[in-house]
């Protein structure tokens, strides 16, 4: 049997507190002997430290292990001369060395969890923004102009190739899928500017062909500016949204809020041979070292890191263990026993992620 190796990057703020919880989970589901996961060093503590954010060792760690798992990176006033955000350049690096082009971020209403649009409840929205995410608005990312201090220029990317996959991407995973949750239909709407930017109309266009491979997957079309208003007044009507990288990355926290936050909402980048798998949160300075984050968008993403592997070789085990660990996370918070608190309860990390290996061993026990 096949045993895996994880390289984890537990960053700065609540990134190693929400590594360990979900290190605990994962291993609590799959076994020590299935998984191991390696420690490699990394983010803006380091940066300050060692003047790198993304070292060598850990490069090649990454790139030559199954998957990487990452807490967060990001420390308030470690900055690159040009005003940027250093902590934020490590999983930048990593995306664009190892072509990580998809961005699912799974928007999922979980029962127990109560969303701020009061007509819905527990499995009522359920759907994944897809966001491209190696070029659009943020290619020139490092590269942008400041001319003589008067005037500052970014260029929007977008090329067939990019495009082309990252919307076969979102139609493969809408014929995977259930469908939308208001009518079952399998759908992907196409999130852009189609009415203002040449770009936009291209990236759309691009879409609209790779469809005609999807004859059972509907196409629908938003406006970015249009689409906040529908996912707050219809979110069920969402199945897979596709999105330029700048489109999906704001649509994406916007979706999370709707679902009970950033400390609920996994995320996954993903590329043909690599992935890479960290909550959609930051790093949380506010909240770091006091037991006070919540580990579910870690421990959800390492679900998804689980499922990725078990597709990628055809592993049943891990998409049981995968299947395991996000029924756990909702027999817990259907419970509503163990609420962590940016949901409004009490749980820190740590006994979060007791309670989910505890739901997972009385299962077990229950076999
Ligand atoms: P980034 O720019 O790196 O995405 P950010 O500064 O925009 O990060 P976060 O680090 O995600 O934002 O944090 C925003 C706020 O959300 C934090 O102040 C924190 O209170 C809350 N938060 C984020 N993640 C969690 C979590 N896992 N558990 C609880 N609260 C969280």
């Amino acid at each position: 049997m096949k045993s895996y190796r994880v390289a984890t990057i537990a960053g700065d703020g609540i990134g190693p507190e929400v590594t360990a919880a979900t290190l605990k989970v994962l291993t609590e589901a799959l076994g020590a002997s299935r998984i191991t996961f390696e420690d490699m060093p990394g983010g803006a503590g380091h940066y300050s430290r060692t003047g790198e954010v993304l070292p060598d060792d850990t490069f090649a760690a990454c790139r030559d292990m199954d998957a990487i798992l990452h807490g967060a990176a990001g420390l308030p006033g470690v900055n690159y001369p040009d005003g940027t955000e250093v902590g934020n350049d490590l999983h930048l690096r990593l995306r664009f060395r190892l072509d990580l082009y998809a961005n699912m971020r799974p928007i999922r209403l979980w029962p127990g969890v109560r969303s701020p649009l009061r007509d819905f409840d527990g499995g009522g929205i359920d759907y994944v923004v897809v966001r491209e995410n190696t070029e659009g608005l943020y290619a020139s990312r490092g590269a942008g102009v400041l001319l003589r201090g008067e005037m500052a220029t970014d260029t929007l990317v977008v090329t067939r190739k990019g495009t082309e996959r990252v919307a076969r991407f979102a139609f493969d995973l809408a014929q995977r899928r259930k469908g939308a949750p208001r009518d079952g239909r399998a759908r992907v709407t196409v999130c852009d500017k189609a009415n203002i930017l040449r770009s936009y109309a291209f990236f759309r266009a691009v879409c609209d062909e790779v469809h005609g491979d999807y004859p059972g997957v509907e196409i629908d079309y938003a406006y970015a500016d249009a689409i906040t208003v529908h996912m707050v007044k219809r979110p069920d009507f969402y199945d897979v949204i596709v999105a330029e990288n700048m489109f999906g990355d704001i649509i994406s926290d916007l979706g999370a809020a709707t679902v009970g936050g950033m400390g609920i909402s996994p995320s996954a980048e993903i590329g043909d041979s690599h992935a890479l798998f960290q909550g959609a949160h930051g790093s949380a300075p506010d909240i770091a070292g006091q037991d006070a984050a919540s580990p579910l968008a870690t421990i959800l993403s390492g679900a998804m890191m689980l499922h990725w592997l078990a597709d990628r070789h055809e592993d049943a085990d891990l998409r049981q263990a995968g299947d395991r660990v996000e029924a756990a996370v909702g027999r817990v918070l259907a419970k509503g026993d163990h609420v962590p608190r940016d949901l409004g309860g009490q749980t820190g990390c740590n006994a979060m992620a007791e309670a989910i290996c505890r739901a997972l061993s009385e299962e077990d026990k229950t076999k």
